[in-house]
């Protein structure tokens, strides 16, 4: 077993390579500090390889970015314009015929009036592509995915 002062294969971080370093510092047989003889830094001792590749510290930076701000679809912020707005639309309609049920599958255009499970009467506000559509909610304006394929 390795303990302070003994030589041992480490990853500097600094030379970029698996390289002799000295033991400086070690808790219950874990060795916790070294020194490279190469260059002379000090750091924690990682093991005789790079924690992670670049890719893989990527992928976690971005989905902890994801987490830290949901999309704003699924958070109403401006709650009060868009009730007002809402209402208004809601006094103006005329026939409860007019609310079509909303389906993924179906396409729907400008003006369209919607019922969601959840969200409730929606009114299609603004067509963006060809499979999204902004609707305007009780609460919210959201971005609703349509004319989708079937499964
Ligand atoms: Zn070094």
């Amino acid at each position: 077993m390795s303990s302070v002062g003994d030589l041992i294969d480490a990853y500097c971080l600094r030379c970029k390579l698996t390289l002799s370093h000295v033991v400086l510092f070690e808790v219950g047989g874990i060795i916790q500090k070294v020194k490279c003889r190469t260059c002379g830094a000090e750091h924690k001792y990682r093991g005789t390889k790079p924690e992670k590749q670049s890719g893989v510290t990527l992928l976690k930076r971005t989905r902890t970015r994801d987490r830290a701000t949901p999309p704003s679809s699924s958070k109403p912020e401006k709650v009060k314009p868009v009730l007002m707005e809402w209402t208004q639309k809601i006094g103006d309609l005329k026939d409860e015929g007019e609310v079509r049920i909303y389906s993924l599958q179906d396409s729907y255009s400008r003006g369209d009036v919607i019922r969601h499970p959840s969200f409730g009467i929606g009114f299609v506000e603004k067509i963006i592509s060809e499979t999204r559509m902004d609707v305007l909610f009780k609460d919210a304006l959201r971005r609703m995915a349509m004319s989708l394929k079937a499964p």
